[in-house]
């Protein structure tokens, strides 16, 4: 089934089309897709030589409108595919980089309460179709973290976590499991013990590496996520081999935001925008060599990158099929929600920064954010329904509108896929919409 209701680009769908022709499910092909769109997405197909075997209409008639009215103006449909909810303050560790600076070391009175919690994640089930991320903090600090996290599951809801391992024995890792979590990240910052606890205190990689263990052997799918540094980025091959020899189901690399305490360590940790072009390169090119999915987060221009490299050839084309879950590596590509980051199935139009375009965060006192490193607040679901704040804050609209971008960002070519870091231009020239400081690209003119 080729899912085109998301893509706005016709060189991406020629792309999709070239590789559907040398794959198994080419000639004939299932298709769901807008009705708006199907006499251009028609006439394609028959030209490439495929056959359209099942067509699938999607969206209501004011949905479909709706869309081609923003389409028309260039802006983005806010779909809210994911939530990252600070579950609380509080944490068991106390990061270097930590994007908090007021972490406590347990749970804080002004964490959302479990009936907070539970009506959130109620008026969630009911407008979106989304992940929810469990993070902190310390998720698993809370101890009502299983009550929650099976109510969400129980509402239709798919439940991933993000948390340090240091807390995950084996009966911890079966309680997760147990809830209905879906998937989880455990962080390492480095391939051997002294560079992970430069960041994260001393005797935590040992922990780190247990949690992860324990979790694997749960059969839950289990990634690693990884803060690159100056520091540190020395070690991100090694952290990529140890990632496929403990059989993670994919690497994440996080570049940092110089938020919370990540301003006091931004200007020795922080990579130069030629490093980070170096680093993106480096990902792109394991990526293409398997077996391991590796994403890069936070890092936009890696879209930039792979559109660069991969111009019209048929791997490229291979990767677009990967977002649409035909991939090279499925086992990989279809099974955590994380992986939906930055270019899951229903992000073609935009892979880079998805920052309120298709996720938001909320933060532990119940404030919503377009993004856990970006302090501007839209507003508090104790207060106003989530809904209300996904689709009417001012700010969400802005960053759905890439025309409104400024500086290279601009004047990029690449920004309906990129759109760079909105967090790192509003840490830097205290506007969201200004270019991203840690790119290196030059556009045209
Ligand atoms: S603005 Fe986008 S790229 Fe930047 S930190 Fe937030 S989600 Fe990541
Ligand atoms: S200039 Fe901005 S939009 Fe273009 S690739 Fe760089 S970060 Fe992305």
């Amino acid at each position: 089934m080729l899912d085109l209701r998301w893509l706005d680009s016709s060189f991406a769908f020629q792309k999709i089309i070239v590789a559907f022709q040398d794959s198994k499910a080419g000639p004939a092909i299932e298709v769901r897709a807008h009705a708006f769109a199907w006499p251009e997405i028609e006439e394609k197909i028959l030209k490439s030589g495929c056959r359209v075997v099942r067509k699938e209409r999607c969206g209501t008639d004011a949905e479909i409108s709706a869309w081609v009215e923003k389409e028309k103006n260039g802006i983005l449909a806010g779909i809210l595919k994911r939530v990252y909810w600070e579950t609380t303050a509080g944490c068991n560790l106390a990061c270097r980089h930590c994007r908090r600076t007021d972490v406590s070391e347990s749970v804080c009175p002004d964490d959302l309460s479990t009936k907070e919690s539970k009506a959130m994640i109620d008026e969630l089930a009911a407008f979106a179709d989304i992940d929810l991320v469990l993070s902190g903090g310390e998720p698993l600090i809370r101890k009502d973290i299983f009550e929650i996290a099976s109510y969400a599951v129980k509402k239709g809801i798919r439940v991933g976590m993000a948390t340090n391992g240091t807390l995950v024995d084996r009966a911890m890792a079966a309680r997760i499991k147990a809830a209905g979590i879906a998937y989880a990240s455990v962080s390492l910052d480095g391939a051997k013990p002294e560079t992970h606890e430069a960041l994260r205190g001393k005797g935590n990689f040992e922990l780190a590496l247990a949690g992860f263990k324990n979790l694997k052997e749960t059969g839950l799918r289990v990634q690693f996520n990884f803060t690159v540094t100056r520091q540190n980025a020395a070690e991100v091959p090694f952290v990529h081999e140890l990632a496929v020899s403990c059989g993670a189901s994919s690497l994440f690399l996080f570049l940092l935001v110089p938020v919370g305490c990540g301003v006091q360590i931004a200007e020795s940790a922080m990579l130069g925008a030629a490093e980070v072009e170096q680093w993106l390169q480096w990902a792109h090119r394991k990526n293409q060599e398997g077996p391991l999915l590796i994403k890069t987060v936070c890092a936009p221009h890696y879209y930039r990158i792979e559109a660069q490299n991969d111009g019209a050839s048929t791997a490229g084309s291979a990767r677009l099929l990967r977002h649409t879950g035909e991939s090279r590596y499925p086992e990989k590509s279809r099974d955590s929600g994380f992986h939906r980051n930055d270019g899951g199935e229903h992000e073609h139009s935009r892979k880079g920064c998805l920052a309120g375009i298709r996720m938001c965060f909320v933060a532990h006192q119940g404030d919503v954010y377009p993004c856990g490193y970006l302090p501007v607040s839209c507003g508090n679901v104790k207060h106003v329904p989530l809904k209300k704040i996904w689709q009417e804050s001012p700010l969400f609209q802005k960053l759905r509108n890439p025309s409104l971008l400024g500086g290279r960002c601009g004047a990029c070519s690449h920004k309906r896929i990129c759109g760079g870091c909105r967090a790192r231009a509003y840490s830097v020239h205290q506007d969201v919409l200004q270019e991203e400081p840690y790119c290196a690209y030059q556009p045209a003119g």
